[in-house]
């Protein structure tokens, strides 16, 4: 059965690059009817955030993607908190010991530090083995006194000198590495906890997990971690790779970062973070007004395409389509004005009654009463097109609700003339004679009554336009007027009138 998994480090807000992770496991997990797990990855204390792994599910939840097994939903192969599962790890790590595939190192942060500073290119391994202090390098009789005193030790990987190691990835196909080019990674660290390195091989395989997605930034990682699958026995149950492409700046120039958001004004987190440490506050898609369908397509479409040239996809719709053989390798640039034009979309083929809850928080939030959710699903359907966030959505539909405060006069006064207050007075008669106002028929008998005051329709449109919303923007303004109703049409043209 096809299993994959998520499995974040809790350290902060979560980029568009973790929440297209998730995506890209979630369709292929549903696509093949397997198992969606999530599994906080929450092994580095000094990088551990309060806060994070709540943040995380938030997002899961407004997106959609909701795992199968995860801290909160529970599974089969529970805990899913690596912290929680602390125990499991020694055992591996002592058994690589045994085997001579790893080994002790009782080196104290200052010994690194020194060694780092006095040797050109320090890295733990191959050629510097033998000037620390560890298993290889002292005698067993030593190691055991030192363990026994409880000497302060991590448990390294030995990498071998000079060997390539290789895989499949589904994307990136034939990867092979020199297993020189990386160095003795720690597996357990002094405090018992594992790293990344022996925690995500141990668990991928205790958890059954048959492929892993992940960025591509944890390539250089994947040596390491073959070797392990390897020295554990377990390479047959190794779960297929694919390192999905990096997210890259608009330009093009290097992986989108947290500061490049804010340098050019646009958000790269999923929901807004605060960082109670710094009291930086970083925004969020969701708090800018995206609605989640539009987050889920843009970064479906950051690597990925069916094909076509077909760009709107619903999450059902990408369960069907979505295959791996059509994520690219190459990096995706990400394009602000592009992702917004995906919520626009969204927007305008999104029902009223899903949009309502949200207009209405947003309208209320700036002080503006709804009290009629009838009025609110018309008003919504008529200004939907019009909106390009969900904030749009405040100026586009305010003026259904409450009366114009201000009037955009510069552009009617200069051309006002008496015969054009006489023409709304006579307007004015005639609503007040009409049963209902429907926008085609109104139109008509506005510009009917205009050629009878010798008017061009065309003139007294604006004025009408602004004397209903207070400004030049809005839907066809016969539309806006049907839907104020007789009454209160009458009184906005009777108030910018008087
Ligand atoms: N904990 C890693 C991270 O924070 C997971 C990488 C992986 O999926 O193997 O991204």
């Amino acid at each position: 059965k096809v299993r994959v998994r998520f499995a974040p480090s809790p350290t902060g807000g979560l980029h568009l690059g973790g929440v297209r992770t998730v995506l890209f496991n979630y369709l292929f997990a549903k696509k093949h009817g397997g198992d969606f797990v999530l599994r906080i990855e929450d092994t580095d204390q000094s990088r551990y955030v309060a806060g994070a792994e709540d943040y995380i599910m938030e997002c899961l939840n407004w997106c959609g993607l909701i795992p199968d097994e995860s801290p909160i939903a529970g599974g089969h192969y529970a805990p899913y908190r690596q912290s929680e599962r602390k125990a499991i790890y020694r055992e591996y790590a002592e058994r690589l010991v045994m085997q001579g595939h790893a080994y002790y190192a009782f080196d104290t942060p200052e010994e690194l530090d020194r060694n780092r500073k006095e040797i050109p290119n320090f890295q733990y391994g191959h050629a510097y083995r033998d000037t620390l202090r560890n298993s290889l390098t002292l005698s067993q009789t030593q190691v055991d006194q030192l363990l026994k005193d409880g000497e302060p030790h991590v448990i390294r990987i030995k990498m071998p000198e000079n060997e390539t190691v290789h895989f499949e990835d589904m994307i990136r196909g034939h990867v092979s590495f020199n297993t020189s080019e990386s160095d003795d990674k720690v597996l357990l660290k002094a405090d018992g906890m594992p790293t990344y390195h022996l925690a995500v091989v141990v668990d991928d395989y205790l958890m059954d997990i048959t492929h892993a997605f992940r960025g591509e930034e944890w390539l250089p990682s994947a040596p390491v971690h073959l070797l392990l699958w390897e020295y554990l026995g377990w390479k047959e149950a190794m779960p297929q790779w694919a390192h999905l492409p990096l997210i890259l700046k608009p330009d093009g120039h290097g992986k989108l970062s947290k500061r490049d958001g804010a340098r050019l004004g646009f958000p790269v987190y999923a929901m807004n973070w605060f960082d109670e440490k710094s009291g930086e506050m970083t925004p969020g898609f969701r708090e800018l007004g995206f609605l989640p369908e539009a987050f889920l397509n843009l970064l479906v479409m950051l690597g990925w395409n069916d094909g076509t040239n077909d760009e709107i996809f619903s999450l059902d719709e990408l369960v069907h389509k979505f295959s791996i053989d059509r994520v690219n390798k190459g990096g995706a640039k990400f394009d602000f004005e592009k992702a917004k034009w995906f919520n626009a979309e969204w927007i305008k083929r999104s029902e009223a009654g899903s949009l309502k809850s949200e207009v209405k928080r947003i309208l209320e939030e700036k002080g503006v009463v709804v009290a009629d959710d009838a009025l609110l699903l018309k008003v919504i359907d008529l200004v939907k097109e019009r909106c390009t966030l969900l904030p749009d959505f405040y100026q586009q539909s305010a003026y259904f609700f409450e009366r114009p405060g201000e009037y955009d006069l510069a552009a009617v006064k200069p051309k006002w003339t008496d015969a054009k207050t006489t023409f709304f007075e006579g307007f004015m008669t005639m609503l007040g004679n009409t049963e209902r106002l429907a926008g085609a028929e109104l139109e008509q008998s506005f510009k009917a009554l205009a050629e009878e005051h010798g008017i061009k329709a065309g003139e007294l449109m604006l004025p009408f336009r602004i004397m209903l919303v207070g400004g030049k923007f809005g839907p066809h303004v016969f539309d806006i007027a049907a839907l104020l109703g007789k009454q209160e049409t009458i009184a906005r043209i009777e108030k910018a009138l008087a």
